[in-house]
């Protein structure tokens, strides 16, 4: 208790000291470093703390280098554009009162400016006049450096979005598409389906007893079968289908076009294709057995929602497991 306590007292010194914004995702960071969990993110913490406070900048650069541009949160990026926002605004208005101080200093010289001001008058509003000037282009050049490197920020802000945003709808481990993608795509797909009245199919695939290749050969070789699933299944099914990871060992199929009889055609194909080779190991090429599947499948039905062909298709793979899994089955209305 008093420990976790100390460690919030800490972060709160580190926010205040470097000026750092108090967001979720920095005080979270802060927390790992100051749990000491991870030794790499200590080190360098450190380091770059050596040479004075760390900031914001210094604390993104960090955690970019350690942990990759490959997760970065939405959440981050958009905290980093309002502050990349608020100091474009800051330029515009230094500009804008540059610009307005130019003009008075110039509208005095000006008023003052006739046939009978002395000559050392009028030498002393041209010398007036010339450095009213040379403080302006001063201004606006620092103001044009300034800009163009907040619109280079600007451009990777942009990548770091699209990264954000392929993120978001990705499985990390497979590559392929997640949940969410996958539920948005069968929506836009069953409407579609539905106005042009067009069929559409659903495949629910489940490795079999993939537990056993965790306990067996440890985690790391289960995430080895994941992915060559996931592979197989993408160039299985370029083309013909969206396949997404659904979650743990399960994958979804979402076939546009394609009646059930024949989604059922292509997830046999894919069943044979997969569990009638032996997989090796990539790296010490040891043999792991085969890698069986049950697939349910089901039709898109007029009327239906995503969750009724979710359900459907779901139903069907239960019985595929019930009847002795390695097998496909395709739902059917109850006679
Ligand atoms: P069944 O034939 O009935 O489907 O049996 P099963 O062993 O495939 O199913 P069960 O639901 O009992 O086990 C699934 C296992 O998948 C449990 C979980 O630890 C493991 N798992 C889930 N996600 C991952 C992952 O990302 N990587 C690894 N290696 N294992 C995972
Ligand atoms: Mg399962
Ligand atoms: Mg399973």
């Amino acid at each position: 208790m008093t420990d976790t306590a100390g460690i919030f007292e800490r972060i709160r010194v580190l926010l205040a000291e470097g000026n750092i914004a108090p967001t979720p995702s920095n005080y979270e960071f802060l927390y790992r470093y100051l749990s000491g969990a991870d030794p790499q993110l200590v080190a360098a913490f450190d380091a770059a703390r050596a040479d004075g406070p760390i900031g914001d900048r210094t604390l993104g650069n960090i955690r970019r280098e350690l942990y990759g541009t490959g997760r970065i949160g939405v959440g981050r990026v958009l905290e980093d554009t309002e502050a990349q926002l608020a100091r474009m605004n800051d330029y515009i208005e230094r500009q804008d009162a540059g610009a307005r101080d130019y003009q008075s200093r110039l509208g005095a010289s000006r008023s003052d400016l006739d046939a009978s001001a002395t000559l050392e008058r009028q030498r002393a509003m041209l010398a007036e006049m010339i450095e009213a000037t040379n403080t302006m282009l001063a201004t606006t050049e620092q103001l044009q450096t300034e800009l163009a490197a907040s619109s280079r920020e600007i451009d990777t802000l942009k990548t770091d979005l699209e990264i954000a945003r392929v993120d978001a709808r990705s499985d990390a481990l497979t590559g392929l598409s997640n949940r969410k993608a996958c539920c948005d795509y069968l929506d836009a797909q069953i409407e579609r389906a539905e106005t042009e009245r067009r069929p559409l199919s659903l495949i629910f695939l489940d490795i079999d007893h993939f537990k056993k290749f965790n306990d067996n050969y440890g985690h790391r070789i289960g995430d080895e079968v994941l992915r060559l699933v996931s592979a197989s299944l993408e160039s299985f099914f370029h083309g013909r289908g969206f396949v997404a990871r659904w979650g743990g060992e399960e994958f979804v199929i979402v076939m546009p076009l394609h009646e059930a009889d024949e989604a059922a055609q292509f997830a046999e194909r894919f069943r044979q294709h997969i569990g009638t080779r032996t997989v090796r190991t990539r790296d010490t090429g040891r043999d792991i057995g085969r890698v069986t599947l049950s697939l349910g499948v089901s039709g898109l039905i007029a009327g239906d929602t995503a969750q009724h062909i979710i359900d459907r298709a779901d139903a069907a793979l239960y019985d595929a497991k019930a009847d002795g899994r390695d097998r496909v089955v395709c739902w059917q209305a109850a006679a």
